[in-house]
């Protein structure tokens, strides 16, 4: 490709296992002839006082001007005085949605053999929107916080996806009947939105009940959308119902058309360095980045690489119950491709 087809995007490696299923990541692209030029930062090993976190500005302002890119898992650093990294990335990229497709990989056998569903988790407010305080000595307070524009942006995002992914019908997962406020400003959002797109179903599942429904038969879901906290949980249980946390990819969409793929496990310290770590779910990300970018051609056949690799099984690594390296693993993806 010559420099002018060439599109930049950044890169956060991450900690942990992110450098090298990173790695995996820019082999495969490679590979592909992916014409992505990587804007490589990491995260700073000092508080940036421009960020307040230990993310530097710099990187920020990477992803602000290609307005596309890929991390990896980011650790926590403990102690105070900064901000936790990817709340940081959140409010500042305005990451409002984050998107998990969640789908049976084909060979790859789980208790359910037809999961497709996709969560749309609200990404900026609700329980996680940082605001706790002690109230009087033994009593403490959290603030859920619900705004009309926060739910329907997420909300439009979700009947917008559900409309362009041919999907049928959008589901918004809630606890109204006890959170009559803040979950019910949300519903009455997701309605509102609903109205406009008379084409896709809408229904409203307690999310008490979801979770029942969602292990005892999967398929009754299409696209999900939730508040914050809702949607960090159903989206880890929808990982578990195809594999696990090494499989899933997403995506967070922010204002002005920003996507930022990342894998959603976090940095596995346990087997960080020691070439064992799945890339598939950084590599199903980049996937999603590049379907982004409308590069499906190369999508498409890096995704199937990776789903004829691992429904193949010659080469699996061990959260799969094979005992492939990552490396070896990632040889074999770029072999099929
Ligand atoms: P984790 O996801 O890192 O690990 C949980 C378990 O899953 C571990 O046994 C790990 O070995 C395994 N695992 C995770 N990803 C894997 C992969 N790709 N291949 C094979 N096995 C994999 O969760 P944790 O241990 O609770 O968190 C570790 C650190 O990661 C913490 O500092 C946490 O804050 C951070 N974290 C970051 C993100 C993120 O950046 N989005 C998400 C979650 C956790």
């Amino acid at each position: 490709f010559s420099s002018a087809t060439t599109i930049r995007a950044t890169l956060f490696p991450g900690d942990g296992i992110g450098p090298e299923i990173a790695e995996s990541v820019k082999q495969v692209f490679r590979e592909a002839d992916v014409p992505i030029e990587w804007e490589e930062h990491y995260v700073g090993d000092q508080i940036d006082p421009r960020t307040q976190s230990f993310l530097t500005w710099e990187s920020l302002e990477s992803v602000r001007r290609n307005g596309v890119g890929l991390k990896g898992p980011m650790a926590t650093p403990i102690g105070k005085g900064h901000r936790s990294l990817n709340l940081t990335l959140r409010k500042e990229l305005n990451l409002y949605a984050n998107v998990r497709p969640c789908y049976s990989l084909p060979g790859y056998k789980t208790r359910y053999d037809d999961v497709n569903l996709i969560t749309i988790r609200e990404n900026t407010e609700g329980e996680y929107s940082g605001l706790e305080h002690q109230v009087v000595r033994g009593v403490v307070e959290s603030l859920k916080i619900i705004t009309r524009q926060a739910s329907l942006r997420v909300a439009e995002y979700a009947f917008h996806y559900a409309k362009t992914h041919g999907r049928e019908r959008v589901s918004a997962i809630h606890k109204a009947n006890i959170m009559q406020k803040t979950d019910g400003l949300f519903l009455k959002c997701c309605r509102e939105v609903a109205e406009k797109y008379p084409e896709i179903k809408y229904e409203e599942v307690v999310i008490d009940n979801c979770c029942m429904m969602l292990v005892k038969n999967p398929a009754l879901f299409d696209v999900l959308v939730m508040p914050n906290l809702y949607g960090d949980i159903i989206s880890d249980l929808c990982a578990g119902l195809i594999g696990g946390l090494g499989l899933t990819p997403s995506c967070n969409i922010g204002e002005g058309g920003i996507a930022l793929a990342e894998a959603v496990h976090g940095s596995a310290p346990d087997i960080a360095g020691k070439n064992l770590a799945n890339p598939t779910a950084l590599l199903l990300s980049s996937v999603t980045m590049l379907r982004h970018l409308e590069l499906h051609d190369k999508a498409t056949r890096i995704q199937d690489a990776i789903l004829n690799t691992i429904a193949e099984g010659k080469y699996r690594t061990a959260d799969l119950g094979g005992s492939s390296s990552t490396s070896d693993f990632t040889r074999a993806i770029c072999d099929h491709l």
